[in-house]
């Protein structure tokens, strides 16, 4: 952490010097001009990751994450936008993770998707699996900021849950704000949507998680992330999906060439030294260790040698009988020959 925020005060000068130039940028090849504006985008503890099984390891500390208000009534009002990167959705401060070191408040959840054609546009990847979208639950240290803008470039300043999510049954959960859709179709266009219960949109399971120091994954990409990625992901169903990858516009309604608003993920950037803590200890943790490739190799081995075992011991027998056999037939002969006929 100390190395974070030696990071944060040499680079962040030139950072802001880049956001107030209003730099724009765009994914695709666009994400490797990044760090030209935004020098973060091309430092240490950057996020996405490939979450694969040799970076785990168990730490027995991680306590379920436990989240406080998240119900929330349908008489409150909730901004959907369209910020030509994202669908996001605005939440209440009073919405917050309890069971961190810090109280970490509620700011915003917003979403990474793949395309009709391709659905694969999570951020974070396991064992090199991509899904089809992530949800992003933005919260910032209300213990030590008053509001996320000055809690956005510290090293302790934000925690972020991350949702997989999978192409499969319908999520009514999802449905309460995919059915506005459309109200956003346009870069900054925002509809007032009614409050519901966001805890429905995270995985039932909340105690099982990955965890590590990352960053934002978009510019400015400040290294001041703590990430949860739940281990568990959530459905929802392809027109669920398709909605979400082709309704909406990264460009303005007066913009003469409509760009559609797809694919806006991430790649996976470098581990560096990085560890992932994870809160779960399985059974399959162990295979998924490394360990099945030494185990399947070594009963394989075993088996090999116990199989060359039994072939040399029946083929010794059955040499021995051959020879039993031959020293018959070789005495019956004798006896022929010696005295011209059987005796
Ligand atoms: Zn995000």
């Amino acid at each position: 952490m100390h190395s974070l925020s030696s990071t944060l005060s040499l680079v962040l000068p030139l950072t802001l010097f880049s956001a107030l130039r209003g730099a724009k940028w765009t994914y695709d090849d666009g994400e490797h001009h990044w760090s030209k504006h935004y020098p973060y985008c091309g430092g240490a503890f950057q996020s996405p990751i490939d979450i694969r099984s040799e970076l785990l390891r168990f730490d027995p500390t991680l306590r379920p994450i436990e989240v406080q208000n998240y119900n929330l009534p349908p008489n409150e009002q909730l901004t959907l936008g369209n910020n030509g990167h994202s669908l996001q959705v605005s939440l209440p401060a009073r919405m917050f993770i309890s069971s961190l070191r810090h109280r970490y408040a509620a700011a915003q959840l917003h979403f990474h998707w793949g395309s009709s054609g391709r659905p694969s546009g999570s951020e974070h990847m396991v064992n090199s699996k991509q899904y089809a979208a992530e949800m992003h639950v933005v919260h910032y240290n209300s213990d030590k900021y008053p509001n996320i803008s000055s809690a956005v470039d510290k090293s302790d300043g934000l925690a972020v849950l991350g949702v997989l999510i999978e192409v499969g049954e319908f999520n009514p959960a999802y449905e309460q704000f995919l059915k506005f859709i459309n109200g956003i179709k346009y870069k900054d266009q925002k509809v007032q949507v009614p409050a519901f219960n966001i805890r429905a949109l995270l995985p039932t399971r909340l105690d099982e998680y990955y965890r590590y120091d990352g960053s934002l994954t978009t510019p400015p990409c400040y290294p001041s992330v703590l990430w949860t990625i739940f281990r568990n992901h959530v459905t929802i169903s392809q027109k669920q999906f398709l909605a979400l990858a082709t309704a909406m516009y990264s460009s303005n309604s007066q913009d003469s060439a409509h760009l559609p608003l797809q694919s806006n993920f991430r790649g996976p950037q470098s581990v560096d030294s990085r560890i992932v803590l994870v809160s779960f200890k399985e059974d399959d943790l162990f295979w998924m260790n490394g360990l099945l490739v030494p185990v399947v190799v070594i009963s394989a081995l075993g088996f090999v040698l116990i199989a060359s075992l039994i072939c040399c011991i029946l083929r010794q027998k059955r040499s021995t009988a051959e020879q039993n056999k031959s020293k018959n037939v070789a005495y019956n002969v004798g006896d022929r020959d010696e005295y011209g006929s059987r005796v």
